[in-house]
């Protein structure tokens, strides 16, 4: 593979991750459980490390120089978020403790306030818990309808099929942008138009998207998007809520608490505007700083360049999975992400990714936090998943221990 045609050089990246150098302590690894988080570069240890040995204070609050240099890195994080998402401007984007915060932030605050009994809600029969239990909890508090849109049998979503569920009484459309299990890259920006036409708000979970393709808010127009840095090279701890300014406007506070309000007396409260609405408390000061190096990281090398490249990985791990006997990959072929699921033979997954891990291969197994969709691929699965740093060495790795798996449980 040409890796160089494609301005990626996964050896050079690996040499920005301490992970990936030899230490005593450490046993290097293949890493392929990229879905799961990724690891971090040198650029962002070094940034969270540097913030918090000499520029740390709270934001937003001390009236001395150490918080106002600690307050601007803050927001100049808040800043590069927006220009990384393409949002309109920094306001629109609300820091949250992940993907799984910001879904229930929506949950909650916009959810409880427009969603009324009788409503409905769409979700994806692929939908990671994170963007499936905030809305079946906001269903059966509201007395609302939660209509599931089900997958193809090639784990793909049939546009045909969301607008014969959609109604007048539709409030929102919930859908993944990369499933985290198919490796589906969902098309949003027409769902959202779809949602649209029909009076629909439209969330977007970016949470598998964000390190790996462009993400544009306004290209997609979501209403809503969220993704968690640490499966961005960055920290964890720290995630983003994107949201249209209006949506922000009209939504009540999440939480309540210092930070978040203008004016309290005991006969009235009047909350500060978004996003400090919404950040109630000390928030992951030095996170989102990490956060911050990790998106130039990111950018540094370029998410046309990182997609085009992980595209033709995905392309190389496709062809050497199908050389496995009996391995059964789930999800469409070969228009995908770098995320794949598999069975092989009888073998049970959490069995696969013992005996990978005794070849230094790191997978994941199990139902991947989505079990309505495990139900429907018939149980457990194993899962690699790539990232920038992963190289056809790391694939020929993954392929030959699964040929000595098959061995180990006697198939020949
Ligand atoms: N959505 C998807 C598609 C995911 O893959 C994950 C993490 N596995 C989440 C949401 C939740 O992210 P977090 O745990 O960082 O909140």
């Amino acid at each position: 593979m040409a890796t160089t045609r494609l301005a990626i050089d996964a050896h050079e990246i690996r040499r920005q991750f301490p992970f990936f150098q030899p230490h005593p302590e450490m046993r290097s690894v293949i890493y392929l459980d990229n879905a799961a988080t990724t690891q971090k570069p040198y650029a962002v240890i070094e940034a969270v490390s540097h913030f918090w040995a000499y520029q740390n204070a709270n934001v937003h609050r001390g009236g001395h120089g150490a918080g106002a240099k600690a307050s601007a890195l803050y927001e100049a994080a808040r800043e590069c978020v927006a220009k990384f998402l393409n949002a309109r401007e920094p306001a629109e984007i609300v820091f949250t403790r992940g993907t799984t915060e910001a879904i229930n932030l929506v949950a909650s605050s916009w959810g409880e306030t427009f969603v009324r009994a009788g409503d409905e809600i769409i979700v994806t029969e692929m939908e990671h818990h994170a963007n499936l239990l905030p809305w079946m909890r906001l269903a059966e508090k509201q007395g609302a309808t939660l209509r599931v849109w089900r997958i193809t049998d090639d784990g793909r979503l049939d546009l045909d099929a969301l607008r014969a569920l959609l109604t007048e009484r539709t409030r929102l459309v919930a859908v993944v942008h990369i499933s985290n299990v198919l490796g589906t890259v969902n098309p949003v920006a027409e769902i959202c138009r779809i949602a649209h036409e029909a009076g629909a708000r439209c969330l977007v979970d970016a949470a598998q998207s964000i390190a790996h393709m462009p993400v544009d808010v306004q290209a997609i127009d979501c209403d809503f998007l969220a993704f968690s840095g640490h499966k961005a090279y960055g920290p964890t701890g720290i995630g983003v809520l994107y949201a249209k300014r209006a949506l922000l406007e009209e939504m009540p506070p999440y939480q309540v608490g210092g930070g978040m309000v203008r004016i309290v007396s005991w006969e009235r409260r009047q909350w500060a505007e978004p996003p400090a609405k919404f950040e109630a408390g000390t928030p992951p000061i030095g996170e989102a700083v990490g956060l911050h190096a990790a998106l130039d990281f990111i950018d540094s090398l370029g998410r046309e360049a990182i997609a085009a490249y992980e595209h033709e990985l995905t392309e190389y791990a496709l062809r050497r999975l199908q050389e496995v006997p009996g391995l059964r990959l789930h999800g469409p072929v070969p228009d995908r992400a770098g995320i794949f699921a598999f069975t092989l033979e009888d073998i049970h997954p959490h069995d696969i990714a013992t005996v990978l891990d005794t070849r230094d291969v790191a997978i994941r197994s199990g139902l991947h936090c989505a079990h309505p969709l495990g139900e429907r691929l018939g149980g457990a699965t194993a899962r690699a998943s790539l990232a920038v740093y992963n190289d056809t060495s790391h694939i020929d790795a993954l392929v030959e221990a699964l040929h000595t798996t098959r061995k180990v449980f006697g198939y020949a």
